[in-house]
């Protein structure tokens, strides 16, 4: 032996693996069908599993010898279904961004199916429509024939897709078939169907101002802050928007943070633009998510809204990418390939040469940030659309009141008199369950997780204990396990409380209760929406589910339980988060000709950033926080990244961190820590993380990529599970 190692000096393909390991892996061309390209899908063997992969370019060569390499096992996808390049060389981006794996990067942005082998692109999603015969039909009286007499008139319009036509009509597929048979309809590919577009409203003075600056930028790239109160008729601006894009024949992708947003905003935009939107968001099933994505891709899908997920869906006649809510913590990705979708659909904006718009009540501080800096286009609307008057704010103190599960006199006589004069009120706590904690009167026991640093809610009705991080269960016990005592209650109060105390004391009224517990399936929690809307007297109590873009004409009063945890948190970000909850909930009330009304609750009505945002307003509470911020270097003004780590005892975790901490002896960027986490175990595991942060973004970048190479050499990274998080939300 020399010790001489002779690389391989054919050609190779640079594939990217589904695994936790930084960068692509070389193979060798499948033998005996042309080679793959960039952006296909190949089957490979990776140590002793198969995985599907993605090809992501060619090489003369590898580093690696030929008896070392592995051939491409097959290719998955014909040339013409590869992944568009501009989507993977976003992708690609991401990954080094983010310093996430290429492979679960690319494979965690794609919907599920391409992991699975053999799933080729779906057809073009059909919808149906009425024929001359079935015109001719609907003219006559329906006799027996109701159902699909139903679904005739429902067509009248124009053509739907069957699943929304199903809906429309009331009626069961049988009945469509019969139809389909009878030539009375017939299905047609969706990209081609129009309907007739709704009336427009005439814009307001705002709405017109803010619509013609935006227009009258160039075109090509730019972001747009739309920062308008609620209730400000922010969507109508997207309509319009939308409605030239898509009129010069291209795409628009709109993102919003809830699925329980996305029926309301697909009707709305169907009913305006008379084309179909398509949605993708993780309630749909596999095969429809391949359908739109699919369509995306191949230009037949003009208008698709989604969740955070749909930011990776491919557009291949780009236009215009439009975020709602645009500050929701639900669109940074939380686990695995962790991503912010406001950055990246920024960046993707500025890549594919279009503009995006982001649409807040309450834009996020780095949002902030940015339009003062004049990377972003300010656009306020500061009015309400329909001339409603913004709600006043009442702050009530709670020190020294008596209170009847959580709620005082003055909120419960607020409501009744609300509901006396037959409109409606919200109240809003962002705690499910009966009680937070069940706690023994007599010795202080109180039911905590056995997995976490966190007390088990008490689901009083379903008769169970449990933790809100793990989902451990437990049932409750009689008397107190320590003490014997038959001394145990709830101390606290959550949404499933409150619903009962509201019941009890208003028995005339409905009482509906929003929250994960309360509404579980699909559709269930629209059809709620609609109800309300429909207008008779109730009561809402539910969690942040409520506080969502939902529009409730009746809703004259907002009552706050508690937001007092914000005010005092480790967490630097908790009072920014706790000023758009609040604008939020606020934001339902007095939506349309009654004035609204919110009652703030709070044990500490003199807490400054309390006081500035109930008196000032979000945006003059926003630049107090954005001042703090700069005091303390903290982002905006300086950038993170958080290397967590986790593990099931703490030596392992500590003497990790500790080494990784001591890894890192470069300028651009410092590492603090190791430092607890907020909770500091959960679901069984210790978690521990070190904070990184540098003054800029391209300094925390470079000293990253350095610092994470030595961190993978550390032997005491194989024993401990970490991952490194970018522009961290929460710690
Ligand atoms: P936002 O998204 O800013 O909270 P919406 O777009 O939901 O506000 O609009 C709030 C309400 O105002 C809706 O009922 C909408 O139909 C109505 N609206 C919007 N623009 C106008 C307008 N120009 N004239 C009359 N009503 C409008
Ligand atoms: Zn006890
Ligand atoms: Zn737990």
């Amino acid at each position: 032996m020399t010790g001489q190692r002779r690389g391989y000096t054919g050609a190779v393909l640079k594939v990217a693996v589904p695994v936790p390991l930084p960068g692509v892996f070389d193979y060798l061309p499948p033998t005996g069908e042309p080679a793959p390209g960039r952006g296909q899908r190949v089957r490979v063997r990776f140590g002793r599993r198969q995985l599907v992969a993605l090809v992501t370019g060619r090489a003369d060569g590898s580093t690696f010898p030929e008896a070392k390499l592995q051939p491409v096992l097959e290719v998955l996808d014909p040339p013409e279904e590869r992944i568009p390049e501009s989507l993977l060389a976003l992708l690609e981006w991401c990954a080094r961004y983010y310093k996430h794996a290429l492979g679960e990067v690319v494979f965690g942005a794609l919907p599920p199916d391409f992991r699975k082998p053999g799933s080729n692109w779906p057809p073009p999603p059909m919808s149906m429509a009425l024929t001359a015969a079935g015109q001719g039909r609907l003219s006559e009286p329906p006799g027996r024939a109701k159902a699909q007499h139903r679904l005739l008139s429902a067509l009248a319009d124009g053509p739907m897709v069957a699943s929304e036509l199903l809906t429309a009509g009331e009626a069961s597929r049988p009945s469509l078939d019969a139809l389909l048979e009878a030539g009375w309809v017939e299905a047609r590919p969706t990209r081609t169907t129009h309907r007739s577009p709704g009336d427009a409203p005439t814009l307001t003075g705002e709405q017109d101002q803010v619509l013609k600056a935006i227009r009258a930028e160039p075109p090509g790239f730019c972001c747009h802050l739309l920062d308008g109160i609620t209730g400000s008729g922010k969507t109508e601006v997207y309509l319009r928007l939308i409605h030239d894009v898509l009129d010069a024949g291209r795409q628009v992708l709109v993102l919003v943070p809830e699925i329980g947003l996305t029926p309301q905003l697909l009707r709305r935009l169907g009913d305006r633009l008379g084309v179909t939107p398509m949605a993708f968001h993780s309630g749909l099933a596999a095969g429809e998510r391949m359908g739109t994505w699919a369509a995306a891709a191949r230009g037949d899908a003009p208008l698709l809204v989604g969740t955070r997920s749909a930011l990776f869906l491919p557009l291949a006649t780009p236009g215009l990418i439009v975020m709602d809510e645009a500050h929701d913590p639900s669109f940074k990705q939380q686990d695995g390939f962790r991503y912010a979708a406001r950055d990246v659909a920024v960046k993707r904006a500025l890549d594919l040469g279009i503009p995006i718009v982001l649409g807040t009540a309450t834009p996020s501080l780095e949002t902030l940030h940015n339009a003062l800096h004049g990377r972003y286009r300010h656009h306020h609307l500061r009015e309400r659309a329909t001339g409603a008057k913004p709600p006043s704010i009442r702050v009530v103190d709670l020190r020294a009141r008596q209170a009847d599960a959580g709620l005082c006199a003055e909120a419960l006589t607020a409501i009744g008199d609300t509901l006396e004069r037959g409109e409606q009120a919200l109240v809003f706590l962002n705690r499910r369950g009966y009680a937070p904690v069940l706690l023994c009167h007599e010795c202080g026991w109180h039911a905590s997780c056995r997995n976490c640093d966190a007390n088990m809610t008490w689901h009083r009705s379903a008769r169970i204990l449990v933790c809100h991080h793990c989902e451990a269960r437990a049932r409750p016990p009689v008397t107190c396990p320590d003490c014997r005592a038959d001394a145990l209650q709830g101390a606290g109060e959550g949404t499933e409380q409150l619903e009962q105390v509201l019941a009890r004391r208003f028995p005339d009224t409905p009482v509906h209760r929003v929250d994960r517990d309360a509404v579980r399936r699909k559709g269930e929690l629209e059809a709620l929406i609609n109800k309300v809307r429909g207008g008779e007297p109730c009561l809402l109590v539910g969690t942040q589910m409520l506080a969502k873009g939902h529009h409730f004409p009746k809703v004259t009063l907002v009552v706050v339980v508690n937001l007092d945890q914000a005010l005092y948190s480790a967490d630097f970000r908790a009072l920014e988060r706790m000023g758009q909850v609040l604008v939020q909930v606020a934001g339902r009330a007095g939506r349309a000709a009654a004035p609204g009304t919110v009652i703030l609750q709070t044990h500490h009505p003199d807490h400054l950033a309390l006081r500035c945002l109930v008196e000032q307003g979000y945006a003059a509470f926003a630049r107090a926080q954005l001042d703090e911020r700069r005091l303390a270097m903290l982002p905006p003004f300086s950038h993170q990244a958080v290397l967590r780590a986790d593990a099931v005892d703490r030596e392992s975790l500590r003497a990790f961190l500790e080494q990784a901490r001591n890894a890192w002896t470069g300028l651009g960027m410092v590492v603090h820590g190791p430092f607890p986490a907020m909770m500091e175990k959960r679901a069984g595991r210790v978690r521990w993380y070190l904070l990184a942060q540098a003054d800029a973004r391209g300094a925390l970048q470079a000293s990253l990529d350095q610092w994470l190479e030595a961190v993978r050499r550390l032997p005491a990274a194989r024993k401990v599970r970490w991952a490194i998080d970018v522009d961290p939300q929460e710690f």
